[in-house]
């Protein structure tokens, strides 16, 4: 597991390698148009003796300035049009921002922390399913439009739930954005739509880690064990966004609670967000983590509850072409 040190050192290699790359076939290319037109030369002879001259008189003739500087001008233009019969053409950045150097004004560009992040999602969680979990595939449709026992309509409640996700990504901020607890049963959306911020954050060039509980507990687990660098562990506390799927799947053990607190507590003092799904009740989350664990989810995180039926089912029943009831 790479650390954010290593994260960022191998995306500004990938960084440099496209800009030597790009570098590499325009050198060629023009190499190319030189030897094939002579006129080239000779047009840069040419500047080279208008661009001395212009120096000399520039303090003394202002006249003879300007016909210099419009020979200089006409120069440039033909070489122009001769370089470009040849396929030379201004080198295209995959970032005009920074000119694919990575930096702006001694800041890293925003590229850099792109790629950074794409390095540390795609080895956090190869098989996260981020292209199929947007916000445009979330339908509330599956959701009943009719008020329930407990005076809750699902439609509502959900189309709410979904908005302040959207706004939720919308307005990152690493620093201030509210840590959130997403509790119900299985299959209301939890995991969709805390992907879907994830993906929208990936874009925006933030570093989120998602993982289901049993992942992440297990990769901190093997971490320890193995006396490595801790870079998972490390990404998991240090991540823009830390979300944590499918909290109570685990299997608790002593160690996992202590993992869970210790991630939970570190990101609150740090304050940076975290997001929790679970299908636990928070009395289930008190009898599985202890009090310690539940009194800090209570106090630091917005809780939402997802309520609903099993949307996975009813889209399952869908696709085998059965109707709905
Ligand atoms: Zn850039």
């Amino acid at each position: 597991m790479l650390t954010r040190e290593e994260l960022y050192r191998k995306a500004f290699a990938l960084k440099a390698q496209m800009r030597t790359e790009k570098t590499k076939r325009y050198e060629l290319l023009l190499k190319t148009a030189y030897e094939r037109e002579p006129r080239l030369s000779e047009l840069e002879n040419q500047q080279i003796a208008v661009g001395a001259e212009l120096v000399v008189k520039a303090l003394s003739d202002p006249a003879e300035m300007r016909k210099l500087r419009q020979q200089a001008d006409a120069l440039a233009a033909e070489k122009k049009v001769l370089l470009e019969k040849n396929g030379v053409t201004e080198i295209l950045y995959d970032c005009s921002a920074c000119r694919d150097t990575g930096y702006i004004n001694g800041k890293i560009c925003d590229c850099v922390k792109r790629i950074a992040a794409e390095l540390a999602i795609a080895e956090m969680n190869e098989e996260m399913p981020l292209k199929s979990s947007r916000f445009e595939d979330f339908d509330l449709k599956y959701y009943p439009d009719k008020t329930d026992r407990d005076g809750v309509n699902p439609k509502r409640r959900m189309t709410a739930i979904f908005t302040m996700c959207r706004e939720y990504a919308d307005r990152f901020d690493p620093h201030t954005s509210p840590n959130l607890l997403f509790l119900g049963q299985a299959g209301l959306g939890k995991t969709h739509l805390t992907l879907a911020i994830v993906s929208e954050l990936i874009e925006k060039g933030y570093l989120p880690v998602y993982g289901p509980a049993e992942n992440l507990f297990g990769r901190i687990e093997r971490e320890k064990f193995a006396g490595e660098n801790r870079g998972a562990y490390d990404l998991m506390v240090n991540a823009d966004l830390l979300v944590i799927d499918d909290l109570g799947a685990e299997m608790a053990t002593s160690f996992t609670r202590s993992a869970l607190y210790n991630l939970v507590n570190t990101r609150i003092l740090s304050r940076k967000p975290t997001v929790i799904n679970t299908n636990l009740t928070m009395r289930e989350i008190e009898e599985r983590y202890t009090a310690r664990i539940s009194s800090r989810l209570i106090g630091n995180y917005q809780a939402y509850k997802f309520i609903g039926e099993d949307v996975r089912q009813k889209k399952a029943i869908e696709a085998k072409g059965k109707t709905v009831s």
